[in-house]
C-alpha cells in the first residue's frame, strides 16, 4: 500500500494543448524518437515542448536497471538501432536547438554500456548542427572499462549523470548503482578533458537530510561538478518509491544558496527544476558570461 501523496499547490502544471507542443510530439513519432520527458512522466512537458524543447532517450526504451523512482520498463532490451543517430541529429536539425540534451537507458547488457553509441549520436549532431551545444546525460558504466573514454573523446559540451539521492538512501532507491562510482564518474571526465563542463543532480523528498545533502555538494565540488540541479521527485504510479515529503519553494531556495556559496558555476533548485529543465537557457547565459 503506497498510495500517491496529494501535491501541493506549488507543483502547478499546466496540460499541454500549445500548436508547438503539437508539433514536437509529431517530429518525435515521425522520427521514430524515445523522449525521455514522456517515459519520465515529465511535468513540464507542456511548457518545454511548446518551445521545442525536447529530451531524447537513445537505446531504446527498455533500461536493465530498475531504479524505484523511475518509470521506465525494466527487462532485456532490443538491439542497438544503428540508424538512430542519424534520426536523432535530424530531429535535433528540425528543432532548431541551439542546445539539445541526449539521455538513455542503462545498457548493462551491451559490452561497452552504449558508449560507442552515444559517440555517434553526438557525431552525427555535430555534422548536422554545428552550432548547436550538446550535453549528454549518461548511465554510470559500472564496470564498463573505457566505456566513459569513449563518450569523453566525442567530446559533449556537457557531461551530466545525475546522483539522484544522497548515499545512504542509494539500496532502496538507486539499488545497482554505487554512489561513488557515480561520482568519480565525473571527476574522471574533468581529469580527462577539462574544458567539458560537468553536471549533476538530485531528487529532493526522498527523505534526505539537509546535512547529507551538504556532505552531497561538498563531494561534488571535490569531483570538480560545475553545475548542480535540484527538484521536487514526485511518484510515478504507486509501485514507485513514495514521495517522504514536498520540500517547500523556500528550502529549495535555501539549498541554491548553500549549493551557491559551495561555488557551483550554474544551480538550479526549485520543485520543478528537472535534470534538462531550462538547460538551454542556462547554458546559454553560462556561455554569454
Ligand atoms: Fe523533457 Fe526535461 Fe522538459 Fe521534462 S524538463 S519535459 S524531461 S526537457
Ligand atoms: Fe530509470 Fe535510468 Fe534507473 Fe534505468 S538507470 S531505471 S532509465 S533511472
Amino acid at each position: 500500500d503506497n498510495p500517491i501523496a496529494r501535491k501541493p499547490d506549488w507543483i502547478r502544471v499546466k496540460a499541454p494543448n500549445h500548436p508547438v507542443y503539437h508539433e514536437t510530439r509529431k517530429l518525435m513519432r515521425d522520427n521514430k524518437l524515445v523522449t525521455v520527458c514522456e517515459e519520465a512522466s515529465c511535468p513540464n512537458i507542456g511548457e518545454c515542448w511548446s518551445q521545442r524543447h525536447a529530451t531524447m532517450m537513445i537505446m531504446g526504451e527498455i533500461c536493465t536497471r530498475a531504479c524505484s523512482f523511475c518509470n521506465v520498463t525494466t527487462g532485456l532490451p532490443n538491439a542497438l538501432d544503428a540508424d538512430e543517430p542519424t534520426r536523432v541529429a535530424d530531429a535535433v536539425a528540425k528543432l532548431g536547438l541551439r542546445h539539445v540534451v541526449i539521455t538513455s537507458v542503462d545498457r548493462d547488457d551491451l559490452a561497452d554500456g552504449g558508449a560507442k553509441h552515444f559517440a555517434q549520436v553526438i557525431a552525427a549532431i555535430r555534422t548536422a548542427s554545428p552550432e548547436t551545444t550538446i550535453e549528454v546525460l549518461t548511465p554510470d558504466f559500472l564496470r564498463k572499462r573505457g566505456a566513459l573514454e569513449i563518450v569523453v573523446a566525442a567530446r559533449p559540451d556537457v557531461f551530466n549523470h545525475n546522483i539522484e539521492t544522497v548515499p545512504r538512501l542509494y539500496t532502496t532507491i538507486r539499488p545497482g548503482a554505487r554512489y561513488y562510482q557515480s561520482v568519480r564518474l565525473l571527476d574522471r571526465v574533468k581529469q580527462l578533458d577539462p574544458s567539458i563542463f560537468t553536471k549533476s543532480g538530485l531528487m529532493l523528498g526522498l527523505g534526505e537530510e539537509k546535512a547529507e545533502l551538504s556532505q552531497v555538494m561538498d563531494d561534488f565540488r571535490i569531483a570538480d561538478i560545475d553545475f548542480i540541479t535540484m527538484g521536487q521527485y514526485l511518484q510515478p504510479t504507486v509501485k514507485h518509491a513514495a514521495v517522504a515529503r514536498f520540500v517547500t519553494p523556500d528550502e529549495f531556495a535555501d539549498y541554491a544558496a548553500m549549493a551557491r556559496a559551495k561555488g557551483f558555476l550554474q544551480v538550479a533548485a526549485t520543485p520543478l527544476t528537472r535534470s534538462s529543465y531550462h538547460a538551454d537557457a542556462d547554458f546559454a547565459a553560462l556561455r554569454a558570461a
